[in-house]
């Protein structure tokens, strides 16, 4: 099962940081990579490092065509979800999109008319406005069971020691000379 985050409406500077805990989360949560509807080579660049930093293949991939990569995926037999407080509650929406190649767009600001009817379904976390990280979180977690928090992040520089108290960082690889 693949899930890529399509994150649309990114404004540089002003978005900056919610994109990046956007690409964050989905790395953190399971997701296998994001897409960015935006030319914005710094959020590549901070995630691209925590994923040198804390391993695993996350992947990001910038400045692309929202409305082709819809397409491609659907044409590829996935399924494309997107969250929007509008949608069918994720209670109610769960179980058609457990197990499917998905690809979950989140917004920014306003997102065009247009993806409501291009999204196969439009799905809510709750039916209130909150955060497309908050939203992305929760839907990663219920499609896991919960397992996503026992992900396998290898390949990378550090690895952190779960400690009751304080912080304990081993390091597993020599760091990059560069970034
Ligand atoms: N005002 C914007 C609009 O009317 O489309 C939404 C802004 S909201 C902060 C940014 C993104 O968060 C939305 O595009 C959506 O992806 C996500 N979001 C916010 N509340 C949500 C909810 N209850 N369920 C699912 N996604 C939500």
């Amino acid at each position: 099962m693949a899930i890529v985050v399509l994150r649309i409406g990114h404004r540089p500077v002003r978005d900056m940081r919610i994109t990046t805990h956007v690409g964050m989360t989905a790395r953190a949560l399971g997701a296998d990579g994001m897409l960015l509807a935006a030319d914005d080579p710094k959020i590549k660049e901070s995630i691209d490092k925590v994923v040198r930093r804390w391993g695993g293949d996350f992947f990001v991939k910038i400045g692309v065509d929202w409305k082709k990569e819809i397409k491609q995926w659907k044409e590829n037999g996935g399924m494309v979800v997107h969250l929007t407080m509008y949608g069918l509650n994720l209670p109610d929406a769960i179980g058609e999109i457990a197990n499917r190649d998905l690809l979950i767009i989140v917004g920014a600001e306003k997102v065009p008319a247009s993806l409501y009817n291009l999204a196969d379904l439009n799905v809510a976390v709750g039916n209130q406005p909150h955060s497309e990280v908050a939203a992305l979180a929760l839907v990663l977690d219920h499609l896991q069971d919960g397992e996503e928090l026992h992900g396998d992040f290898t390949g990378g520089e550090r690895k952190i020691v779960p400690t009751r108290s304080g912080k304990r960082v081993k390091q597993v690889k020599p760091v990059a000379s560069c970034g």
